[in-house]
């Protein structure tokens, strides 16, 4: 017999509406809502005056795992993706060795069954010489192409192999638009004596921009299904709104929150690629979040440890880590009354389902998989370096208040967080990817036919 788990009188965040109500979570799925007072349950959860949204679907994470193990590994990222109510990460393949073939993505995936606390998906990467790999590979939600700011076999940035790759693959493509060409020509420009404050010079809005260009126009030709990762100008917002139908893209807390007044605080720590930019691009992420320009948020969570960031520019890597802050930080521009809890319902769970062709995932609503998140909304805390369960141990927006922060999570139907505590016995499942349904275009008028 199914474990039962009743969630009483929480706010729920459906797809057609918020409303307060009961939730019944029988083994892995949403059984129901609104159930009857006689319904009785294994657990019953009194979550009045708490909101319950649909778990966080993460589509932008580095866990770091194999080869770079004292970054993070599946375990300790997972952990620290539970904590943030994340339910479901889709990771990234730049791991050591990257993750280049059919038979390394299923050794990944293999990992992820022993360690991962939460449900997980990994992208396959795109070198100048795997394409029969990228035709062979299934269980992945796409391709991930190094457009820019990669080294080695990762880096593809000639376009005949480019438009190779979108010609003759078909599942989904992610790109990280950075141009090389450009970057090396700012560099030269600048110099050789750096500072941190030259990452946003050397990797400049016309860096991002003429890349996401020729993205774009590779999608368009081969009528490919494309999503440009974190995108960080103006620019790139005004050039996306005019490619929907085809093309999505997401944006990151650190390119909405952060700009390039922040290296004075911050210095490396804010140092990542795409480079951060000025507070009038900030406006413009935020803008195109809401217009619909931008589809969804993720974290692009990637660890460093303390002594590797506190290297001298440019000796300093990029990347930093996010996973469990994503949540807190829009539950907080919520209670500033800048967004809406439905938007972050949007934007975190149903989009990046839809964009990766999930199953069962991404909604709030019977049927669909019970990754949940309890989120108490008046919870004020102070996000604190010594606070994270990433295994790097420190975070950009340490000594910042956030008001919202999860409180309960469940993977599909299991209690995997509570106030400060796991389960560790908790594992996630390998998400199923349709790519037959074509994507969040594709799937539009869902949005519309709300259960419940
Ligand atoms: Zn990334």
């Amino acid at each position: 017999m199914n474990r039962r788990t009743l969630i009483r009188d929480a706010l729920v965040v459906t797809p057609g509406e918020v409303l307060r109500t009961s939730v019944l979570i029988e083994g892995p799925k949403i059984a129901a809502l609104d159930v009857p007072a006689t319904v009785r349950a294994d657990e019953e959860v009194r979550a009045r005056g708490m909101v319950l949204l649909p778990g966080v679907i993460d589509p932008h994470v580095h866990f770091r795992e194999p080869g770079l193990e004292h970054k993070e590994d599946l375990h300790s990222g997972s952990r620290a993706a539970a904590a943030g109510g994340v339910t479901t990460v889709l990771e990234m393949p730049n791991t050591r060795p990257p993750t280049t073939t059919v038979q390394l993505l299923h050794e990944k995936l293999a990992r992820a069954a022993q360690k991962c606390l939460v449900n997980y998906g990994f992208f396959i990467a795109a070198t100048p010489e795997n394409l029969q790999e990228l035709q062979k590979a299934k269980r992945t939600p796409g391709i991930k192409i190094f457009m820019g700011s990669s080294t080695g076999n990762l880096l593809v940035d000639d376009p005949k192999v480019l438009e190779r790759i979108f010609a003759h693959t078909t599942l989904p493509i992610a790109t990280h638009c950075e141009d090389e060409a450009t970057i090396r020509r700012n560099r030269e420009r600048l110099g050789p004596r750096l500072s941190v404050e030259d990452h946003s010079r050397v990797r400049d809005h016309e860096a991002a921009l003429r890349s996401t260009q020729l993205a774009l126009e590779l999608a368009q030709r081969t009528q490919h299904r494309l999503h440009v990762l974190h995108v960080s100008t103006a620019q790139e917002v005004q050039l996306l709104a005019q490619h929907q139908g085809l093309v999505t893209a997401e944006v990151c807390p650190h390119h909405l929150f952060f700009n390039t007044r922040h290296y004075e605080t911050l210095g490396t720590l804010v140092q990542v690629n795409p480079s951060i930019k000025t507070p009038q691009d900030n406006e413009a992420l935020w803008r195109g979040l809401l217009q619909g320009h931008l589809q969804l948020v993720a974290s692009d969570h990637a660890p460093h440890t303390w002594e590797e960031k506190q290297r001298p520019y440019p000796e300093s890597p990029s990347g930093l880590p996010g996973v469990e802050n994503l949540l807190p930080l829009l539950l907080d521009q919520v209670n500033r009354g800048r967004i809406t809890l439905q938007q972050v319902a949007l934007w975190t769970a149903e989009a990046p389902a839809r964009v990766w062709d999930m199953v069962d995932k991404g909604r709030l609503a019977p049927g669909y998989d019970a990754d949940l998140v309890l989120v108490d909304m008046n919870l004020s805390r102070q996000v604190r370096h010594e606070n994270q369960y990433t295994r790097c141990g420190w975070t950009p927006w340490h000594g910042t208040t956030l008001q919202g922060w999860p409180v309960m999570t469940w993977v599909r139907g299991q209690k995997v967080f509570e106030k400060g505590r796991f389960d560790l016995r908790v594992r996630g499942a390998e998400v199923v990817f349709d790519h037959t349904r074509g994507g969040y275009w594709a799937t539009q008028g869902g949005t519309s036919q709300a259960e419940g």
